[in-house]
């Protein structure tokens, strides 16, 4: 039998979003963070903080920042944005810093200039009259970052939800369907000088194509580079705004953090590098069954020569490792040639740096020395 209901009514009870239409929205945002690789990011009205620590992955973003009116529903699960225990055991590449404001999108504070994309997501239907007549000018005015992400209902879709009579939240000054987003959408980028595409997440079932996207998304992308001369003619707004989270990431940036790994990674290659060579003095030990200590000056590099000829295979002698009485010397020369060393130090000399005083080197400084003392022992 025909199902005489019409085709809204019958959509009403069975429509779902795999995944959820929230995740849709800050996949969304995550695919855009992919493809520009923005290194300063806004979220505006970021309620929970959940797309903030999504973006936290981002390799690519160094400052993240979130603000929202509230800040209780902020606190609720910000302890999320603090770095890790693996955080500080190894440290990343890149600098990371994750702030919290609480304060108006209808405002201007100078924290929030410098942004490469700002994100508002599910937020300007929540704006009175008053806060949506000043929002464009804040964010494409103000703040004037190289994109802004606006997403927004689109009333259209109603119909086909569930439970929704007027608006989908109780907190909804407005919903507004797609003619009402773009003109809207189209003006404020007529104004301020940026483009606008239109797109969406939440599919309508098929049939239902007409209404559009469940969640509409405006992406705005300014045309012209901002001039240093507008960023700080703009910089001379108050502070308005009232911070209530800050967490600096561990970061190889930092010397301090950069310091110790390098002096984590020369002493697990020294000490690899250590095994190996007493290994292989045992090994031999055992074949001509003679005293390993007494064969060490097998493994001292030859370090007299002067000839030209043979002056390369000096260099290459002298970052050998080498036994001599109850020590052994891994030359510095050696270690740096190990890819990670070398790639967290960039010079030889900023290695020597790095190390100076953290790790015990020869009289000379030209290599890392350990004592056989414990080997013997155990042995
Ligand atoms: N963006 C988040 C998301 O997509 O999950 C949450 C959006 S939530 C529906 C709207 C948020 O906007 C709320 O957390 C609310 O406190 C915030 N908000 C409302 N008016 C605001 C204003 N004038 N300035 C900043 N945030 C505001």
């Amino acid at each position: 039998m025909m199902d005489k209901k019409p085709k809204e009514e019958q959509f009403r009870k069975i429509i779902t979003f795999t995944p959820p239409l929230y995740k849709q929205r800050y996949e969304f945002i995550k695919d855009l963070v992919g493809k520009y690789k923005p290194k300063k990011v806004a979220d505006l009205g970021c309620a929970d903080c959940t797309l903030l620590w999504m973006l936290k992955f981002c390799s690519c973003i160094e400052v993240l920042t979130g603000l929202d009116i509230c800040a209780s529903v902020m606190k609720e699960n910000m302890h999320r944005l603090y770095p890790l225990a693996g955080d500080y055991l190894q440290p990343a590449e890149r600098s990371l810093t994750i702030t919290l404001h609480q304060g108006s999108v209808a405002h201007k504070d100078p924290c929030m200039l410098g942004f490469d994309l700002v994100t508002c997501i599910e937020l300007i239907e929540h704006l009175e009259e008053s806060e949506l007549k000043e929002f464009p000018e804040v964010v494409f005015g103000f703040m004037a970052p190289s994109i802004v992400v606006i997403s927004t209902p689109n009333s259209e879709f109603n119909p086909l939800l569930p439970g929704v009579m007027l608006f989908r939240h109780p907190d909804h000054k407005f919903e507004w369907n797609r003619e009402q987003f773009q003109s809207w959408a189209l003006e404020t980028a007529r104004h301020y000088d940026y483009s606008v595409e239109f797109t969406g997440v939440g599919h309508p079932p098929t049939g239902m194509e007409n209404l559009g996207f469940c969640t509409q998304i405006g992406v705005f992308v300014r045309k012209y580079p901002q001039t240093s001369e507008s960023a700080q003619s703009e910089n001379t707004t108050g502070t308005v705004y009232k911070t209530v989270f800050k967490a600096v990431y561990p970061s190889l940036k930092d010397e301090k953090y950069l310091q110790i790994a390098v002096v984590n990674e020369v002493i697990f290659t020294a000490e690899t590098m250590k095994q190996s060579l007493l290994g292989q003095l045992m090994s031999e030990h055992e074949e001509y069954n003679d005293d390993p200590i007494e064969r060490k000056s097998k493994f001292q590099p030859s370090v007299n020569f002067f000839s030209e000829d043979i002056g390369k295979l000096v260099v290459e002698k002298s970052m050998e490792p080498f036994v001599n009485g109850n020590l052994v010397y891994i030359p510095l020369k050696r270690i740096f040639s190990f890819p990670r060393v070398n790639q967290l130090c960039g010079t030889f000399d900023r290695l020597c740096k790095l190390i100076a005083g953290k790790v015990t080197l020869s009289s000379d400084g030209s290599a890392v020395v350990f004592s056989t003392e414990h080997e013997n022992e155990e042995n």
